[in-house]
């Protein structure tokens, strides 16, 4: 398959400098021993690879721009009591990339390294993605500067309530619907649904997905991301001709997305030999039993000191030898200082951009089949979709219903991706996001500019 990349800083410069006439971002000294600043910014590197998609498919510069900046960002300053009486002032953010497609989606991220930049480029990647398996939204994103694990719950429902109060005339089913992301999870969704529905004097289940089942959730949303990889790891292994018995995998982050992408995996036959933690990693050349080791991490809280497995230091659990290698938890944990080192044959995003634009070149180098993130990862939104479908109808689908359907736009949008970029010569990333931004793009053009 030809495959062209969009990898090299000269190159990046090239297509910045090209007739779309972007914005040329200068190119800091790379301080030695580490990736730059540059190549670690999100939203740099989301616009990288929109300019260099966009040139791909001749986008005319007024479209351009508008694809290329989001619609609306909203900063807001939160003031919370703490439980011991005093203030503290929290900074949020909501994104709203595009609505062409429908309304603005997804999820509301609470952690203590969250800027603006994220979460632009966390709202621009959520409008390809919903693109990409072709469901009706947008793209958007929210986060809110916070430590939420040194918070108590009290704190944390404060904090999310004057949140979304401070939203309140910019969400809603038909403008913006958020959703769980790192942080963030059904019980912060459900105090969302709450305050929204307490101002609107109705209860509007369907203004945010991810929500506990007694209370508008979907059946299968909360593992919905793994079972979509799951999904797509079957199709990879397929088109390479490679059979899932015996396949070792190596997985990085165990939340909710690793821990059932592993979980999935493991009972499709799948060989998990690696788990990469923050705290600590794990490593089994027989495969780890990961039903033991999820009744271990709710038994202590950690994945550490499980005794089916050998410990092992995370970053260098990555870079053993796996079929398939899944990082599923933040951005840049495949950069140019250890893409060189992987061994995978498949790299799939389970995170949202864990992979940065050098290392993307040293991959292709290598030979590595790459499932993007906006593909690979698309499963949680395609099931928020239908979470937000049955809170409209007032009538919910049986899990086997939904991972039913779950599955077919997860099969499909595989198949649209990787014959998308055999057509275009292109790599599947860059694949994916023509495919997003063509559609975004037909719509756009359709719906017509409002004067
Ligand atoms: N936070 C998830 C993502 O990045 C889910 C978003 C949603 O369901 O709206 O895809």
């Amino acid at each position: 398959m030809a495959q062209e990349s969009l990898t090299t800083p000269t190159e990046r410069m090239a297509t910045a400098d090209g007739k779309l006439g972007a914005k040329v971002v200068s190119q800091p000294e790379q301080p030695a021993g580490g990736p730059t600043e540059e190549e670690l910014n999100p939203w740099i590197t989301q616009e990288s690879r929109f300019d260099f998609a966009a040139k791909k498919l001749n986008l005319d510069d007024g479209m351009w721009k508008v694809l290329r900046e989001p619609t609306r960002e909203i900063i807001v300053h939160i003031p919370v009591q703490m439980d011991d009486g005093k203030i503290e002032v929290f900074t949020g953010y909501r994104v709203q990339h595009s609505m062409a497609r429908g309304p603005a989606k997804g999820g509301v991220r609470y952690a203590k390294n969250v800027s603006l930049d994220e979460v632009r480029a966390l709202a621009s990647w959520m409008t390809w993605k919903c693109a990409v398996v072709n469901i009706p939204f947008g793209g958007a994103k929210g986060g809110v500067i916070c430590d939420p694990h040194s918070m108590s719950q009290g704190e944390l429902e404060r904090m999310t309530r004057r949140y979304t109060a401070e939203l309140m005339e910019f969400i809603g089913p038909e403008k913006d619907v958020p959703a769980p992301d790192m942080g963030t999870n059904e019980q912060i969704m459900a105090w969302m649904m709450d305050t929204y529905s307490m101002h609107q004097r109705q209860t509007v289940t369907s203004v945010v997905t991810g929500k506990p089942l007694n209370i508008g959730g979907s059946r299968g949303r909360l593992q919905a991301t793994g079972h979509g990889i799951s999904v797509v790891c079957d199709c990879a292994l397929q088109f390479l001709a490679m059979p899932a018995k015996g396949c070792r995998v190596v997985i990085q982050g165990f939340g909710n997305v690793g821990s059932n992408t592993a979980r999935l995996l493991f009972e499709k036959g799948y060989t998990i030999t690696g788990v990469a933690e923050y705290d600590g990693g794990l490593w089994n050349e027989q495969g780890i039993d990961i039903s033991a080791l999820l009744r271990h991490r709710a038994e202590l809280g950690t994945i550490t000191g499980f005794a089916g497995a050998q410990a092992a230091e995370s970053p260098d659990v990555i870079t053993r030898e796996c079929d398939i290698l899944v990082p599923a938890a933040t951005e840049n944990v495949i950069t140019s200082a250890n893409a060189a080192e992987l061994k995978c044959r498949i790299l799939c995003e389970g995170a949202n951009g864990p992979t940065t634009i050098p290392a993307d070149e040293i991959l292709a180098d290598k030979g590595v089949l790459v499932l993007p993130d906006i593909l690979a990862n698309a499963g949680g939104v395609t099931a928020s979709y239908f979470e937000w479908v049955q809170d409209r109808m007032g009538y919910f689908w049986t899990e086997a219903e939904v991972n039913e359907r779950l599955d077919r736009i997860m099969t499909d949008s595989f198949h649209d991706v990787i014959s998308y970029a055999q057509t275009h010569g292109v790599n599947n990333r860059i694949a994916a996001y023509m495919l997003a931004i063509d559609r975004v793009a037909y719509t756009t053009r359709q719906r017509g500019m409002y004067a």
